[in-house]
């Protein structure tokens, strides 16, 4: 015990806190002593909180709903060309299937300017993209 907590001022402090007196009230009137001293005093001493202290309330965090998962484009159906007969017109996404190996077509659509890919296979090559380039879809 420190020299300050005599038996009377912890009993002091134990008396004014039953009475509901805030920590700050208490070290006014004890004297000597700060706020945080009564406080650290009364949680050494494992006195049970006051009416008057902060409850710390569970945080009500706002969450955002998780986005909906994007909405798979059909796949067009088009004339699958083969890599061998493909033009500058033709979507070069690959169409994979069991006998790719032996007969690897690629989709065969007219591409979108400057992309290799026709609409539906840039965006599929792009990924989801951005909240408003996924509105505008
Ligand atoms: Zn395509």
């Amino acid at each position: 015990m420190s020299a300050f907590w005599t038996d009377d001022r912890v009993e002091q402090l134990r008396t004014l806190r039953a009475e509901g007196l805030s920590f700050s009230k208490i070290a006014a009137r004890i004297g000597g002593i700060s706020r945080n001293g009564c406080i650290g005093k009364a949680s050494r001493m494992e006195m049970p909180a006051g009416e008057g202290d902060r409850k710390l309330k569970p945080r009500m965090f706002k969450t955002r709903p998780p986005a909906p998962p994007p909405i798979p484009e059909p796949e067009p159906i088009s004339p699958p060309v083969t890599l061998i007969a493909a033009g500058p017109s033709h979507c070069r996404w690959p169409l994979w299937s069991d006998d790719a190996r032996h007969d690897f077509r690629i989709c065969g659509h007219a591409p979108e300017g400057g992309s290799p890919y026709c609409t539906h296979h840039r965006r599929r090559s792009m990924g989801a993209g951005t909240k408003s380039e996924r509105v505008a879809a």
